[in-house]
């Protein structure tokens, strides 16, 4: 490696442990990156230049002299915008490296189709607010998106978003273009999205290889490998809900029939709950009271999609062995009524090797994961290049929609 690519990487592992771990003294730096104590000073002094990291007197040490000082990321050196189409919410946060989250609004919005400049124009209300309260030397790099929807990372073109009503949108282009972020605007599915949020900071932290399965109306399955999210040729692995899981099965929207997510998914629990008339957030409440009550279809319905949900849940351990599998959307929220059926026809069809290593768990970040995971898409581009990041200057947005 050439001695500036050699550079360029050792800032990169710094910034990047800072980002991932929190505030740390030298010391500990130089022992996690295994770069030494004056090539670390080095670097904090160019990353403080940067005004990527600050660097603050250290509290009590433990052994004698004077306390280590304490290095920190600077969220205001670099700060998105991220924002999330959802099937039932429309949602936009500001963060800040290090994962600071200096605020976030979320707006629930009826299902159906949606016109996509009207989303947009939402969007942009909804970030004017938390944009006016930036600080003076606070720096805007870009934005993450989040879609429900199969998306194109490249350049944020959303070939299809069925729960949107949303078909060919260069979504990413549009929103460069209002914001006006140029290409500074990522864009990628909410499930890969959600994978990237709790390996990064919730539930999957530590993990090797971290399966996501994110249920919303259909059921989607995001893959960490190696710490990197797999995207498959063309960035549309983990269709897992439109995996052949029962050959009787019902239709499903896909044109196929008996889909993971036609046996596990959303409308299959309230089918079989009889609750048809309620989707999302409702859904959930209602199922909760019923559980409350010990209603008999309610806990049979729970039972009869834990299971179906579990054998998918099996065949993505016999094919990925992730350490971890997160749940999350939805279900993160019935999970407690779930899991036994789901556990046990998981277990039931994992080969024994990968059974052995795995543990399926609750998803922590809640129904904020997407979002958390479009912010650090965003910041992605800072830690991999900390000395060429730009500021961008967004434009002033609804001033342009009362006009
Ligand atoms: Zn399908």
């Amino acid at each position: 490696m050439a001695p500036e690519e050699v550079r360029r990487h050792n800032l990169t592992a710094v910034l990047d442990r800072l980002h991932r771990s929190g505030p740390m003294s030298r010391s500990e730096l130089a022992q996690k990156t295994g770069l030494n104590r004056s090539t670390i000073a080095d670097l904090i002094g160019e990353l403080s230049r940067l005004g990527l990291v600050e660097e603050k007197p250290g509290t009590a040490s433990a052994g004698p002299g004077r306390p280590s000082p304490v290095v920190s990321p600077r969220p205001k050196g670099a700060t998105v915008l991220a924002v999330e189409f959802s099937v039932d919410s429309v949602a936009v946060a500001t963060v800040g490296l290090g994962g600071h989250v200096y605020g976030k609004v979320r707006q629930a919005r009826a299902r159906g189709t949606h016109s996509v400049d009207e989303t947009i124009e939402e969007v942009a209300r909804m970030a004017r607010a938390l944009l006016d309260d930036f600080a003076e030397d606070q720096v805007l790099v870009g934005m993450g998106v989040a879609v429900v929807g199969v998306v194109r990372r490249r350049d944020g073109f959303v070939h299809l978003a069925p729960n949107l009503g949303w078909k060919n949108v260069p979504l990413g282009a549009l929103l460069g273009a209002r914001f006006g972020l140029g290409d500074a605007v990522m864009a990628a599915n909410e499930a890969d999205l959600g994978a990237l949020a709790e390996f990064r900071r919730g539930a999957g932290v530590g993990a090797t290889q971290l399966v996501y399965v994110n249920s919303e109306v259909g059921i989607g399955a995001g893959i960490i490998q190696d710490g990197q999210p797999m995207l498959g040729a063309a960035g549309y692995a983990g269709e897992a809900g439109h995996t052949l899981i029962n050959p009787d099965g019902k239709p499903c929207t896909c044109g196929a029939r008996g889909c993971w997510e036609t046996e596990a998914g959303e409308a299959a629990l309230a089918e079989r709950a009889g609750l048809t008339e309620f989707v999302g957030q409702q859904l959930i409440e209602e199922i909760t009271q019923r559980v409350d009550d010990r209603d008999p279809q309610t806990l049979q319905a729970l039972q009869v999609t834990g299971t179906w949900l579990g054998y998918g849940i099996g065949n993505l351990i016999n094919v990925f062995n992730p350490d971890v599998v997160v749940i999350g959307g939805l279900y993160q929220e019935l999970y407690p009524y779930l899991r036994e059926p789901m556990e046990e026809a998981a277990r039931s069809v994992v080969l024994q090797a990968p059974g052995e290593a795995v543990r399926i768990v609750r998803g922590s970040l809640g129904v904020d994961a997407s979002l958390l995971g479009a912010a650090e898409m965003a910041l992605s581009p800072v830690i991999a290049d900390p000395a060429g990041v730009r500021a961008v200057t967004p434009t002033e947005p609804p001033d342009r929609v009362e006009a």
